[in-house]
């Protein structure tokens, strides 16, 4: 791969089929933090003796500190598995000052890359700390066993770019932006977007190629937002419809599977290239549509009619096109016409 410049919280990376091989044997004393799926798939193949293999069902901070207290004297987390297997590693390494290896085994979820861990405080996910993987390790063979939709839901994150950043001008020529506007954050996070969208069917089919455009997508993302230190080229009202969702409903989705139906709604209210983003949908086969999710008609409508409000209740969320419009009955109408229910 070529080398991505700048802050992508990658310190040193291993790409290819078989790269888990032997990196048990290379990172001194170390532990597993991982679930006992994608434990099986790498106890043959990673080398070396654990310390320990800790097996973890919950990012709840309160639960973390326990097994915190019992962590044996070692220098390297490995963090094996999704993205709660990973933000428990991460959250060890943070606390203890250990190194860092992550192994993803779905690319559902960016925390493999990201640099804070997203936990459980009191029921809330809050996201704390700094850590980098040392080395990340894209493992194509191990990722493949994973359910090809949740591979696939890795783009939610990455063409949420197109409604995103569509928000983030919105609010700057409104005069509402949150922070100080970048022509060239934007840029190259539209330069993103465009790599992925060539990269569609390579994806739909989780070819080696695809897997490694959504690593690469994640990588160069953090080397936009990290300087900025937000991420409002990636996030607005396709997260912001979640939020909302997600309140209401009191459950929890496929992070990616539910931003594409954010994607898909928001760029209609933004009148934002709807044919373009559709088609790069579609031709992914991202389940975006709310039967994929479970998600009625009726409760889709109410989300649509309340989240206006939603949004105005929340201090902390962005200004987007959600303020700017007025949401109507013959809109909702219109434009869940053509999803799945
Ligand atoms: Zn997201």
């Amino acid at each position: 791969m070529k080398e991505i410049s700048g802050q992508t919280n990658v310190l040193s990376m291993r790409f290819g089929s078989g790269s888990t091989k032997g990196i048990g044997k290379e990172i001194g004393k170390f532990v597993i933090v991982t679930m006992e799926i994608p434990w099986n798939l790498t106890k043959t193949v990673i080398g070396g003796t654990p310390e320990q293999v800790l097996f973890v069902d919950s990012v709840d901070q309160v639960f973390l500190d326990q097994k915190l207290l019992c962590l044996p004297e070692c220098d390297t987390i490995v963090g094996i598995g999704g993205g709660l297997a990973v933000d428990a590693a991460k959250y060890f390494c943070w606390k203890r000052n250990l190194r860092l290896v992550t192994i993803p085994t779905v690319l559902s979820v960016n925390a493999f890359v990201t640099p804070a861990t997203g936990i459980r405080i009191n029921h809330e996910v809050k996201y704390i700390g700094v850590t980098s993987p040392n080395p990340l390790i894209i493992d194509y063979d191990i990722l493949r066993t994973a359910p090809r939709g949740l591979n696939i839901a890795g783009i939610g994150d990455l063409l949420s770019i197109h409604t995103a950043s569509f928000d983030w001008e919105y609010a700057e020529s409104k005069g509402k932006s949150e922070y100080a506007f970048s022509d060239l954050a934007i840029k190259e996070a539209k330069s993103i977007l465009i790599d992925i969208c060539s990269m569609a069917s390579e994806i739909r089919d989780v070819t080696n190629e695809g897997l490694l455009a959504i690593v690469e997508g994640y990588m160069k993302l953090n080397a936009i937002c990290i300087p900025l230190d937000h991420f409002r080229v990636e996030e607005g009202s396709e997260h912001f419809l979640f939020y909302e969702l997600e309140e209401r409903l009191k459950r929890s989705f496929i992070h990616g599977h539910i931003i594409g139906l954010g994607i898909y709604l928001m760029s209609r209210l933004q009148d934002n290239q709807v044919e373009n983003i559709t088609e790069i949908l579609n031709k992914t086969k991202l389940d975006y549509h709310p039967r994929d999710m479970g998600i009625e008609r009726q409760d889709l409508v109410r989300s649509l009619k309340n989240l206006k409000s939603f949004v105005q209740n929340k201090p902390q969320l962005w200004f987007t096109i959600i303020d700017g419009s007025e949401i109507s009955d013959e809109w909702i109408d219109y434009v869940l016409a053509d999803l799945r229910f």
